[in-house]
């Protein structure tokens, strides 16, 4: 079902309203975590002043430690889609249990599938029942092929509406958090008619390297560009390093901006 046999034209998902693909950028920015609301609605302003079409921030954290901090859960839903609905921007948050679909897509007009659940199936069949439009990110470690198929197992369910994420793969240099795999976009792009967009900021884990990764996931044919954006990184309760700064982040957008314009 995701193959371009299956569908041979660009499918174009809409995000209540946000449309990603067939030449519709998805433009997703928001902090790694939803923290608390003055600074949610401060981030969004901003994010959205500067073009973002889409608003992020986790509720549900898959923490490396379990003694990191977790998230905020249904507090955070509320906070996320109370600030969505203040600036008209559609939300999107990770889901990360089975369980916790039903709650999730009460909330959140996308439904993100992280890296590190991209294979749990009973997960992706959930989400694949669930109306709720679905954001897939390729696995650390996972092959172009198992993100198809992975993507299968929500399109299987009836969920037709899947957009996928290139977030960069274990590489062996720690220069960077991951390796960028830039040729990932027209390898998908060549092979299926799902929407792909790029996630820099967890590529590559560094602020200064994520405009020209931005950059280069556009130049590639990404459908859109997934930033994390935080006003105060270092008290940021996750990803704080790899945040970029509103500003920064209205000089990238208003790039790119200029970048779509040539493509
Ligand atoms: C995130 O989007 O904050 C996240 C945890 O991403 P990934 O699953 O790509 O690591
Ligand atoms: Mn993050």
């Amino acid at each position: 079902l995701a193959s371009l046999e299956a569908h041979p034209d660009p499918s174009v998902i809409d995000v209540s309203g946000v449309k990603i693909g067939g030449g519709y950028l998805g433009m997703i920015a928001g902090p790694c975590s939803v923290e608390d609301r003055d600074r949610m609605m401060r981030i969004a302003e901003s994010v959205r002043e500067s073009g973002a079409n889409l608003f992020r921030g986790g509720a549900y954290k898959p923490r490396t430690s379990p003694y990191a901090f977790q998230g905020l859960a249904v507090e955070g839903l509320k906070i996320l889609r109370d600030v969505g609905k203040a600036f008209g921007m559609p939300v999107v948050t990770e889901v990360t249990d089975p369980r916790l679909v039903e709650t999730v897509s009460e909330y959140a007009d996308m439904l993100q599938v992280g890296a590190r659940n991209m294979q749990n199936f009973a997960l992706l069949t959930e989400v694949g029942k669930s109306k709720r439009p679905v954001l897939l990110k390729r696995g650390m470690s996972a092959t172009i092929s198992d993100l198809l198929m992975c993507a299968e197992y929500i399109l299987s369910q009836g969920n037709a509406n899947v957009v996928l994420c290139e977030r960069g793969v274990k590489g062996f240099d720690s220069v960077t958090r991951n390796l960028f795999d830039v040729a990932a976009v027209p390898v998908i792009h060549g092979l299926s008619h799902l929407p792909v967009i790029v996630d820099p900021s967890h590529a590559t884990g560094k602020p200064d390297l994520i405009p020209p990764c931005a950059m280069a996931g556009l130049a590639a044919g990404a459908d859109g560009v997934h930033v994390e954006v935080h006003d105060c990184p270092e008290q940021a309760k996750s990803d704080g390093p790899q945040a970029l700064l509103p500003e920064q982040y209205r000089e990238l957008a208003s790039q790119m901006k200029g970048l779509a314009e040539l493509l």
